[in-house]
């Protein structure tokens, strides 16, 4: 769990100075973009099913929406912070901005732990966190999706009090949705398919044979899960990935020297994606600590859980074999850990072009939600993979041309767009 002194806000803000130096940004181009546009704090009573009322803290934080509407998810999470809510807001603008979609950046959250929830009360929260921002998003305005821990039944509550306070269908208001309530097909993979996807990119241009890499999955959530996918669909070798457990509240490494199998694992995962230790240890997974993925013998490492995860302390343990850092989470790495991966040569796809996947076909269900006209899953995973591709390859461009690190090449083309933006519009 992320320590006191963590604070992803200030390393969003540090990752963003370093490149707006070496852009040579004037002063009112740093205050507005180091800062978000707008943020709105607001308490949700809910009545629980005792007949109690709780009052959860709620946030939606605009960053930026200068290239279009906010864009972000909404996360639950008993340590969720204003601060981190804004670092990922700021994230997704930049993240919007490097696949070159016509989206701000935007983010939201609750304080709560959805395992102590039922149902219900999960779908009261929904609705009253909608009430709280009913008039500052929206189709044009600013767009939900889900993200740690909340799910396309989430979205459907709330867009359906989105719905009945304005009496319509809007189902361009939210993306996430699931399949016949206005979701896309491809949605669910997106993200993790779209991590592959860059990874696969990267692999090609240094002359590896995906079919010959072993990499390390950090998360079982839908990222990691479809990540690993079709890494193994392409021939990779999954050696293991962490999960979370809520009974001993924290994670294990589950791994099998020839590879984990992810049906296998689904099988004896939990409704809340927690895997079953014992039924992994009888179906031949090595049980480790939560953080043993990192120091495996592998070439490729994934961090997809959460952000904060490889940090000065743990780099160290990083094996020499590791060649990429591909982070399907948002915020993985350290400002410090980055500083050690880039002396080791380690190449690192960054958070925001990595993960990007999932926004983009966010973009894609926004795009058929409007017109009401839905494409086949393998169109939308082609498109998905057309656009992801085309991201990576201008970010890997910039930075063999500039000799820069990749996160800074990908924030420098980012950035670049959202100033441009900025401009056109007369903002600055
Ligand atoms: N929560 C995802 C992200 O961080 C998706 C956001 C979206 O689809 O709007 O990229």
């Amino acid at each position: 769990m992320p320590d006191k002194s963590f604070n992803a806000f200030k390393i969003a803000q540090e990752q963003f100075d370093k490149v707006a130096d070496y852009l040579g940004l004037d002063q009112a181009t740093r205050d507005l973009l180091r800062n978000p546009l707008r943020e709105y704090h607001f308490l949700i009573p809910v009545r629980m099913d005792d007949g109690s009322v709780k009052v959860f803290q709620g946030f939606r934080v605009q960053h930026n929406d200068a290239r279009g509407p906010a864009k972000g998810g909404v996360r639950f999470h008993p340590q969720e912070t204003i601060d981190t809510v804004k670092a990922l807001a700021m994230w997704m603008t930049w993240k919007c901005s490097v696949v070159d979609i016509p989206l701000g950046g935007g983010k939201g959250g609750v304080v709560c732990d959805p395992h102590n929830l039922s149902e219900r009360e999960q779908e009261n929260l929904c609705r009253g966190w909608v009430r709280q921002v009913a008039y500052n998003i929206g189709p044009y305005l600013d767009v939900p999706a889900p993200d740690v821990m909340t799910s396309g039944q989430h979205m459907v509550w709330m867009m359906d009090e989105f719905e009945k306070i304005h009496n319509g269908r809007f189902p361009g208001v939210i993306t996430g949705k699931p399949q016949g309530m206005g979701g896309s097909l491809g949605r669910t993979e997106a993200t993790g398919y779209g991590v592959v996807y860059v990874l696969r990119e990267a692999l090609s241009e240094m002359g590896i044979d995906i079919r010959k890499t072993k990499a390390a999955f950090q998360g079982f959530g839908n990222v990691s899960r479809h990540a690993v996918e079709l890494y193994s669909q392409y021939g990779g070798v999954p050696l293991c990935v962490s999960c979370w457990d809520q009974e001993e509240q924290k994670a294990f490494t589950y791994l099998k020297e020839d590879g984990i199998d992810l049906q296998e694992l689904l099988k004896i995962t939990n409704r809340f994606g927690e895997i079953d230790k014992d039924e992994a240890r009888k179906l031949g997974y090595e049980v480790l600590p939560g953080d043993a993925w990192i120091e495996q013998d592998v070439d490729i490492l994934v961090p997809a859980a959460l952000e904060h995860q490889i940090t000065g302390e743990n780099a160290s343990r990083i094996s020499p074999r590791v060649k990429i850092v591909v982070e399907g989470a948002n915020g993985p790495t350290t400002p410090d850990a980055d500083l050690i991966l880039q002396e080791r040569g380690i190449f690192v796809i960054p958070d925001f072009l990595a993960n990007a996947g999932g926004v983009t076909c966010s973009y894609f269900e926004q795009v058929q939600c409007n017109m009401n006209y839905f494409w086949t899953k393998d169109e939308v995973l082609s498109k998905l993979d057309t656009k992801m591709t085309e991201a990576y390859l201008q970010v890997s461009a910039l930075a063999r041309e500039r000799k820069l690190y990749m996160r800074d090449a990908a924030y420098v083309i980012a950035i670049q767009r959202v100033v441009e933006a900025c401009k056109w519009r007369g903002w600055i």
